[in-house]
């Protein structure tokens, strides 16, 4: 196997948006394709056309472009083993359903859905279940009790059928895990899957395997949900005789609840207030909305840094890292077998990192476009100014905002606790004062200001701390911001001193 080209695929179902275990799936894939100079591929595993959802597909192609996880081969981009989506493969998976039938490694069974629910039925009053297998499949309709003409009349007559694989009895399947190890399945706890059903459709496991075998995948690296059907895969390798060829498993670990106990669901982050998908999807049958890490001000970086911890470690303390550093680092030996926890703090955390890193000429530009919704028309020179200043202080984009408007508009009130403790009968006077020392300062910045400031307020022998909360709120209408100096430079004289006389006026009524 070490001299093929390594080939792995993202195999989503189309059944809703792709969930961030998906996209760890996705990232790990890419990441050991990228380390080995091997091919990643997607492919839209829509066997099951009951569980399609429209618009579940361009979601989690936009879902992996907005990561920057790049495809080399799949829907949209073609590729020699396409086609990528398995309906369009459809006439592809006969002629194999038909080798496992011939060499009875499968069998037609005929029994209805209505037939089957009975016996799952009976089987729960008894305290059991009920499984289509080993024990049962000699009672029950199918080509393995029938008469070859009865089995052949059925299938003339249009009579609708599945096949079923054969497990075969008391058979120990060993599989090396790349991340699990040694696994070890008895079939006889297995039961008889269907593999393809009368309308021509293969159902996943077939189509699946002979995807993997036909597009040449050398890994399988997937989430541990589908463990308990390796031991089928691994046989159906074998039944058709790609045993020699077949790719290696690796079973990811489960991403698992910030609190309490079992896997991260798609309700956790609406009661918990974070993303669970990485974009936001409108389901299109309830129309109801899920956050998207996207639209709530992540930066694909930081949930790809985020994804890449989920599971696997350096073996180092390194934290951040790029999707382009992740690359020489990751191997699947380093993926833990037990579940991780997603701590939705640390995924803020990380954004912080990669907002902390942009510079301000990016940050502005992404702050543009909320300015304009605001209404605010500013100055470059200014805007980069004010990101400069409170950059600090945020780690969201749109914190930006929360954290500068006082910069572009007036405040509509003012603190009433400083008010209330700070605002003495001399303060209008005292501020009034100060406007006429700052309606002669020529060279207006922050050092000169102050300095004006600080010169006359010694010449009055006027406490400072007492002036400054005043002059403070007049500019901001609160306690907050960085230094008060700066604060007067970025807005200007003029508007310095219009701020200060408007809450002298607004303050005292
Ligand atoms: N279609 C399966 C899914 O939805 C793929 C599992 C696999 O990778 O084999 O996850």
């Amino acid at each position: 196997m070490t001299d093929r080209k390594v080939r792995v695929r993202f195999a989503p179902s189309p059944t809703g948006p792709l969930h961030m275990g998906g996209v760890r799936t996705a990232l790990f894939n890419y990441l050991f394709a990228k380390k080995h100079g091997g091919d990643f591929l997607l492919r839209i595993e829509d066997t099951d056309q009951n569980r399609f959802v429209p618009g579940a597909e361009e979601y989690i192609i936009e879902s992996l472009n907005w990561c920057g996880l790049h495809f080399d081969e799949g829907p949209g981009v073609g590729g020699k083993y396409g086609p990528y989506r398995q309906s369009e493969r459809k006439p592809l998976y006969k002629q194999y359903a038909d080798q496992l039938l011939e060499s009875g490694w499968a069998y037609y069974a005929f029994d209805t859905p209505e037939e089957l629910e009975k016996l799952r039925l009976e089987a729960e009053q008894k305290g059991e279940v009920f499984s289509y297998g080993i024990q049962t499949r000699g009672t029950l309709c199918n080509s393995l009790t029938l008469s070859k003409e009865e089995v052949l009349t059925r299938l003339k007559s249009g009579e609708h059928f599945v096949v079923r694989f054969r497990m075969p009895e008391n058979t120990n399947v060993i599989e090396n895990d790349i991340i699990r190890g040694e696994v070890t399945f008895n079939t006889s706890v297995l039961d008889d899957k269907v593999i393809y059903k009368w309308d021509g459709m293969p159902t996943y496991h077939l189509a699946n395997v002979v995807d993997d075998h036909l597009m040449e995948i050398t890994h399988v690296i997937r989430g541990e949900e589908w463990l308990s059907s390796m031991p089928l895969h691994v046989l159906l390798y074998r039944a058709l005789g790609w045993e020699n060829t077949r790719p290696r498993f690796a079973h990811l670990p489960l991403i698992l609840k910030p609190v309490g106990k079992g896997k991260l669901s798609k309700r956790d982050g609406d009661k918990m207030g974070f993303p669970v998908f990485p974009l936001k999807w409108i389901d299109p049958e309830t129309g109801e909305t899920f956050h998207g890490y996207r639209e709530d001000g992540y930066f694909p970086e930081a949930f790809i840094n985020l994804m890449a911890l989920l599971g696997w470690n350096p073996g180092t303390e390194q934290e951040f890292f790029s999707l382009k550093e992740l690359v020489p680092v990751f191997s699947l030996e380093r993926v833990v077998k037990s579940g991780s926890r997603f701590d939705p703090e640390k995924a803020k955390w990380f954004n912080r990192h990669y907002f902390q890193q942009k510079t301000e000429q990016e940050l502005a530009e992404l702050f543009k476009p909320i300015l304009q919704e605001k209404g605010v028309s500013v100055s470059e020179t200014k805007l980069l100014k004010v990101v400069t200043e409170v950059k600090e202080r945020c780690q969201f984009v749109s914190e930006l905002w929360d954290q500068s408007s006082y910069f572009f508009v007036i405040p509509e009130s003012y603190d009433a606790k400083t008010i209330e403790k700070r605002w003495l009968a001399e303060t209008p006077g005292q501020l009034t004062e100060i406007c006429g020392v700052f309606e002669t300062v020529e060279n207006w910045e922050q050092s000169t200001i102050k300095e004006a400031f600080s010169n006359f307020m010694n010449s009055k022998g006027w406490n400072f701390g007492a002036v400054m909360n005043p002059f403070r709120l007049c500019l901001v209408g609160g306690n907050v911001g960085p230094d008060l100096f700066k604060i007067c430079e970025i807005l200007g004289k003029e508007e310095t001193i219009s701020r200060i006389n408007a809450a002298i006026e607004k303050i005292a009524k």
